[in-house]
């Protein structure tokens, strides 16, 4: 099992720290050929403009919507809005899942919260585990998930913050920056099923 993580801004150290940490081989994805032999992707939290015209200007575009359409992607937070297809502006998407996005729908960097919440999913990876401590940074909202898409987390006034259709997993908070791994357990087990 081997999974890449983009490299190009954000905070890409901390997710690899965490894959192998539970025994996942990872890389660092910086150009198109770092792709070949990859069984998933994940596109971290960062500025989503920055990453996009970054992965424009290395050719990355292309190979990562190939990618996406046989392989499991996660995007934490700016890596969701990248792998959507609809932020109300104009700027490099992926455009793979089928969700619309309102960046920084929660405020500027000083209203960055945490709060538990309910993944029902990740019982599938961890059968005991309670609500799981979910991180917001200048987060994306959710604000609508098209067809074949799975909402997997909502806040309690019904926000969407997680979704997955098929393979391709987002959240709008920043499971690498907790110490509870179950988020990355259950997007490894989504790679395994290439
Ligand atoms: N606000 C950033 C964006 O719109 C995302 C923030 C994050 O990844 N923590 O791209």
């Amino acid at each position: 099992m081997k999974i890449g993580v983009l490299a190009l801004q954000g905070d890409f150290i901390e997710h690899i720290a965490i894959l192998r940490s539970i025994g996942v081989d990872a890389l660092e994805v910086r150009l198109p050929a770092h792709l070949d032999s990859l069984d998933g992707l994940i596109i971290p939290g960062g500025e989503s403009t920055a990453i996009g015209k970054l992965a424009a200007a290395y050719g990355l575009i292309e190979p990562l919507r190939d990618f996406g359409v046989k392989r499991a992607i996660w995007g934490t937070c700016a890596g969701a809005i990248l792998l959507s297809d609809d932020v109300h502006r104009d700027q490099p998407l992926l455009g793979l899942m089928h969700i619309q996005v309102e960046r920084n729908a929660f405020g500027r960097q000083v209203a960055s919260f945490e709060t538990a919440i309910d993944i029902p999913a990740l019982k599938k990876v961890a059968p005991q585990g309670g609500p799981y401590p979910a991180i917001f940074i200048r987060a994306p909202l959710i604000e609508k998930v098209g067809e074949g898409v799975q909402i997997l987390a909502q806040l309690e006034d019904g926000r969407i913050v997680a979704a997955q259709q098929g393979r391709l997993l987002a959240t709008s908070f920043h499971p690498e920056l907790t110490d509870d791994h179950r988020v990355h357990q259950y997007f490894v087990e989504r790679a395994r099923e290439n």
